[in-house]
């Protein structure tokens, strides 16, 4: 394996005003669920992307000051001096691998929630907050709170140049900056020199720029960050309108443009929706308006993408929030010529999901994100045995794939046995539905790694039973068997069998082993898991042709994908696919088809009886119960296993994933004593 010479432009170096960046790589500033409240996690997630080879790594929206409260969100601060020590351990933590530490200095303006710090939420003018969850009205910002604004701002950049910082930033973007809110005639409704026309309302951005450089003092890049256009909200900012003007009219004032779209939604789009460089249609005039550098990001996976963006003249930098949390090492790896080992982003925003339920990052593809510190895992290297044994692992979805791949790794003579004709388990079957062909990354990624490997050997179509088990005697034996979907009708709201479901219904179990549904039947789905699965099988069976109603017992349709922020366009997307929604809508018993026949329904809050929803065909997508037929014909037959991924508990394919990984780690001798790994401990005063 050698470098590819056609991927060299990812490897130069580029001066960034007074710092110089050694490669084209730059970790975005993400959300990663560590606030200021566990510094070492999240040093260790930012350590090892430095490590594995990313040029500019950055460090999450950061509060300025109490003003700009995110209280209960996982974000930084660095408000006072105080806090300058800790951050100049994460920065020479990204500076000792040769990479530049970035800082995104924010002031989240009517996005703030107030509520924990108890000052006013401000903004340009008198508006309700950007948070649901606080309702509050902001303050209209006097020229007192303008002026303490900006000395804050300028503050924050002196402390982030102690800090150590090569580069900061100044954030005017995804409708959550101070700065952009000014910018915003939507949001300011000004009659002074802060409002009104477009110099205006850009004034105060102007003034925190040139704030910015001056604290930087020839000594640290300044950086904004600015969304060029809006895909959502009325009196939009869009690439060819103010969002290009800004650009012009600040062209050379920052030391690096880094640009995106707004709101979050459309920033972080999924595979499902966004292509790979997808940004590229509103951020390319950029580069032809300043002489500035320009980064970008776009969900790039690929070398090839990424070196295409820098030869065409659209991008200097390749920026990047999901990829470097799939892979660390993804730079390195093109630099070493290893592209095929890289392990690709899937697009399913698992990341963000779990960062907007308060948790720490995670991710679909990479288990080991969050665990750097606190358990030491490396997402290159396991704990290598020197007793290799053999272990067998019977199950080839992502938690048997997972856990094989790290047992040998770790230097295990390692089979895998799968009862299908197909390694992948549940992935192969729902990368097969409309739009999740790239959720198919995360058994190619595995099963590409284990082809390769000595000591491995797959065998499909081999169904295994407790005699084949105590044939093979392996050392380890790890039971990977996945979990089936009910078709009694109990769900996550409704805890017994729906009278009709059993002996009718269809789950999406049958329909992934071959089941075929001819174009023109009516199909009811009905949803008490609340997940992607209904939803995605809905739009798939529509654009097949086939009269879809999905019924759900929750206010609102396809609720959890909120969390992934797909709720939006998966709503447009069953609307124009023609499926009939029925949220609130709770089943009481499936009558069968015929007139007048299907799923008699009421409503979720009242119990008033709905008409009858007519079908001839029930899809039932309520629990998964973990399949333990093998396990339990272990324990009878006394042969010692351990339960993994979905047969141990059914989750999302991230929790599958992690399952396979932690009990491999476990069995290389890496999980902490009792299980309790290193924790943050706040200090006492
Ligand atoms: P997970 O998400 O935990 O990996 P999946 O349901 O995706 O679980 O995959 C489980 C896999 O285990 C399926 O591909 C299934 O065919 C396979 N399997 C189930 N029982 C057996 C068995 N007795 N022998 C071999 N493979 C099995
Ligand atoms: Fe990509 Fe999904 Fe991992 Fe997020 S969770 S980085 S979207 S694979």
């Amino acid at each position: 394996m050698s470098f590819n010479p056609r991927y060299a432009l990812l490897f130069e170096p580029l001066k960034i005003g007074p710092v110089t960046a050694p490669n084209r790589f730059a970790v975005a500033p993400y959300a990663n669920g560590h606030s200021f409240l566990m510094p070492n996690g999240a040093r260790g997630i930012r350590e090892t992307r430095a490590e594995g080879g990313w040029g500019i790594v950055g460090m999450q929206l950061t509060e300025i000051d109490p003003t700009s409260d995110l209280s209960g969100l996982p974000y930084e601060r660095l408000w006072d001096d105080d806090d300058v020590a800790v951050h100049a351990r994460s920065v020479a933590s990204i500076q000792a691998h040769g990479a530049l530490a970035s800082i995104e200095l924010a002031h989240t303006g009517l996005r703030s929630r107030g509520v924990g710090t108890g000052y006013p939420v401000m903004g340009p003018s008198s508006a309700s907050t950007l948070r649901p969850e606080v309702p509050f009205m902001a303050k209209a910002m006097d020229r007192d709170d303008i002026r303490r604004f900006r000395q804050s701002h300028c503050d924050a950049v002196l402390r982030a140049r102690r800090a150590g910082y090569d580069i900061a930033y100044v954030y005017a973007a995804h409708d959550a900056s101070l700065l952009w809110h000014f910018l915003s005639p939507a949001y300011n409704r000004r009659t002074d020199e802060y409002g009104g026309s477009f110099d205006n309302r850009l004034r105060l951005l102007r003034e925190v720029l040139e704030d910015a450089q001056d604290a930087a003092a020839g000594e640290m890049a300044i950086a904004i960050r600015f969304a060029v256009h809006e895909l959502t909200g009325p009196k939009a900012i869009r690439f060819d309108g103010d969002g290009r003007d800004v650009v012009e009219a600040l062209a050379e004032l920052p030391d690096l443009w880094d640009v995106n779209i707004s709101g979050w939604q459309r920033d972080s789009g999924t595979s499902r929706y966004d292509a790979e460089g997808f940004q590229e249609a509103f951020t390319s005039f950029v580069k032809q308006v300043t002489n500035k550098p320009v980064l970008g990001v776009g969900r790039f996976t690929s070398p090839d993408t990424m070196v295409s963006q820098l030869r065409r003249g659209v991008l200097d930098i390749i920026g990047s929030a999901r990829a470097s949390i799939a892979d660390p090492f993804l730079p390195n790896k093109i630099r070493e010529g290893r592209v095929e080992d890289i392990r690709e982003c899937i697009g399913c925003n698992v990341c963000v999901a779990v960062e907007n339920a308060g948790v720490v990052v995670r991710c679909t593809q990479n288990p080991t994100v969050s665990e750097e510190w606190r358990r030491g895992w490396h997402p290159e290297r396991v704990p290598v045995v020197t007793d290799r044994g053999q272990a067998l692992v019977i199950g080839g979805g992502p938690a048997g794939l997972e856990a094989a791949l790290t047992l040998a790794r770790g230097g295990h003579r390692v089979t895998l046995a799968e009862a299908g004709a197909h390694f992948g388990g549940r992935v192969h079957h729902e990368s097969r539905l409309r739009n999740l062909a790239a959720w198919g990354r995360v058994a190619d990624y595995r099963l590409y790694q284990l082809g390769r490997m000595e000591s491995v050997s797959l065998f499909a179509q081999s169904t295994m039973t407790a005699e084949t088990v105590a044939e093979l005697a392996a050392d380890h034996v790890l039971v990977a068997t996945g979990a089936r979907w009910l078709r009694s009708g109990r769900g996550r709201t409704h805890r017994t069998a729906i009278d009709g479901f059993a002996d009718a219904t269809l789950t999406p179990d049958d329909l992934f082993t071959g089941m075929a549904l001819a174009p023109g039947l009516r199909v009811v789905i009905y949803d008490d898991d609340h997940d992607y699965l209904a939803n995605a099988l809905a739009a798939d069976l529509a654009t097949q042709g086939l009269r879809v109603e999905l019924v759900s017992p929750m206010p609102s349709i396809a609720a959890w994908m909120g969390y992934t922020l797909e709720q939006p366009r998966m709503l447009a997307e069953l609307i124009d696919a023609g499926v009939g929604l029925h949220p609130n809508t709770v089943a009481r018993a499936w009558t069968g088809n015929g007139p007048g026949k299907g799923l008699t329904v009421q409503r979720a809050d009242t119990g008033a009886e709905l008409p009858v929803i007519e079908g001839d065909i029930l899809i039932s997508v309520g629990l998964r119960e973990p399949d333990l037929a093998l396990s339990e014909a272990l324990y009878a037959a006394g042969i010692a296993h351990r339960v993994i991924g979905d047969a141990e508990a059914p989750g999302p394919i991230q929790s599958a994933v992690f399952s396979g990984h932690r009990h491999a780690r476990d069995l290389l001798g890496q999980e902490p004593e009792g299980g309790h790994f290193r924790r943050e401990r706040p200090r006492l005063f």
